[in-house]
């Protein structure tokens, strides 16, 4: 069918690259194409021998020209942006001028401001229109297939949904006091923000992790989770027509909360750079170095997540509440691809979008949320991959 050039090979990457293997039919061709290219190898090493065919390159994705080489040179269908949310632009900016197909699964942030939202990959809409091609954003788990749960929803089980609670809790243990379960500069800067909900079509801001709710999460038990800012509340408010609140939750542990606490209060979460001995570094950075690699943690965490969406709307005049969700073991999800679960139900959907932009079954030219698209093709193929979804017409709803 075609090819892709994967940008970024950390703990994302890899469970898209090991499932783009698993889909040669589609993925004829990948290239993985990274800052440290050693890491790109090592995995080209353990997959070749597949019908996939493998390349690795070494690129800096902040760089426009370097891509655009890059680009040029391997010819790809699709880019598939797994880097951090930082490069978004870069890599937005060379499929432009190369005329690609993007992806993404994080919103763009610039790096001197803990601030993510969509305006600035949306201001590409007319000029990913008039290039012909197409961008993807935000086609990870949270976002990505909670708007593929909000418009299966709303395609066949609600003629207007009023609420959307997005629930993800992670019940998994890696056995450290403390640890992230993706990127620890993305994370921390992520959970360190204010919190804001939309109500009444209206940002609510609160203090960070000020509203807290216990939920009994299906298979895998009760959990304390906080209301968080998340980029895909924007998106879904356009989106999903008529919807008056939309929120986000996320569980967090004691230790982990405790932790976090006292590495704030110390300044060590901090994005202000810093004069250390002769030289200029950024304390959220340096704790990055310190703390283990969110790719490590594979082997040593157990447990399940659990991420979903509730919602409450109304069917044929009667109010209605429908919970879709998907379950994903962290044992599970390593022994088939090495990676923990936070990884697989990221790298997973990601592979989805590529393979649906691939074959023409998602189309569209202009910049676009995942929940623009018809979501059936979407909810089968996670079935299909790896990642299958339960649903519940009676769940306990949050207050
Ligand atoms: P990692 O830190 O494990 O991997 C990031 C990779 O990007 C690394 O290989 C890194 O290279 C590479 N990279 C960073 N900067 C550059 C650059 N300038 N040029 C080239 N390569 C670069 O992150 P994760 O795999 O955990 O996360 C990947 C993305 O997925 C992030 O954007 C994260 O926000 C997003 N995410 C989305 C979720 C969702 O549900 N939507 C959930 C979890 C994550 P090096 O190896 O040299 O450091």
């Amino acid at each position: 069918m075609g090819k892709a050039l994967i940008i970024g090979c950390g703990g994302v990457a890899n469970v898209t690259i090991h499932k783009c293997c698993q889909n040669p039919d589609v993925f004829e061709e990948i290239c993985i194409a990274s800052r440290t290219v050693s890491k790109c190898e090592a995995i080209k090493e353990k997959l070749s021998g597949g019908r996939t065919k493998i390349s690795t390159a070494q690129v800096n994705a902040d760089n426009v020209d370097e891509l655009v080489a890059l680009i040029e040179n391997f010819k790809p269908d699709v880019v598939i942006n797994l880097a951090l949310p930082y490069q978004d632009l870069t890599i937005m900016d060379a499929c432009l001028a190369t005329k690609t197909n993007y992806l993404d699964t994080a919103n763009y942030e610039p790096i001197d401001t803990a601030k993510f939202e969509y305006s600035w990959q949306w201001a590409y809409r007319d000029r990913f229109k008039q290039a012909g091609i197409t961008a993807l954003l935000g086609c990870g788990f949270d976002p990505g297939v909670t708007g593929v749960f909000s418009a299966y929803a709303q395609k066949h089980y609600f003629d207007e949904i009023h609420e959307i609670d997005i629930l993800d809790c992670n019940g998994g243990d890696h056995g450290y006091p403390f640890a992230t379960n993706f990127n620890p500069e993305i994370n921390i800067r992520e959970v360190t923000a204010k919190g804001s909900y939309i109500e009444n079509g209206q940002w609510v801001e609160t203090e960070p992790m000020e509203i807290k709710r216990v939920y009994d999460f299906p298979e895998v038990g009760v959990k304390d989770m906080y209301l968080l800012h998340h980029e895909e509340l924007e998106s879904l408010a356009l989106n999903i027509k008529g919807v008056r609140r939309i929120r986000f939750f996320m569980t967090f542990g004691q230790s982990y909360l405790t932790h976090l606490k006292c590495l704030e209060n110390v300044g060590m979460t901090s994005i202000e750079p810093i004069d250390f001995q002769g030289q200029k570094i950024v304390p959220l950075q340096f704790l990055k170095a310190v703390l283990p690699d969110p790719a490590s943690l594979g082997p040593r965490t157990v447990g399940k997540t659990n991420i979903g969406c509730i919602f409450k709307g109304i069917k044929d005049g009667k109010e209605r509440h429908y919970y879709v969700y998907n379950v994903c073991d962290h044992q599970e999800a390593c022994r088939e691809v090495g990676s923990q679960a936070i990884s697989y139900t990221t790298g997973v959907p990601a592979m989805i979008g590529a393979m649906l932009l691939m074959t023409g079954v998602w189309s569209g030219k202009g910049v676009f949320n995942v929940e623009e698209f018809d979501p059936d093709p979407f909810m089968d193929a996670l079935n299909k991959w790896g990642l299958p979804w339960k649903e519940d017409f009676d769940p306990v709803m949050v207050d």
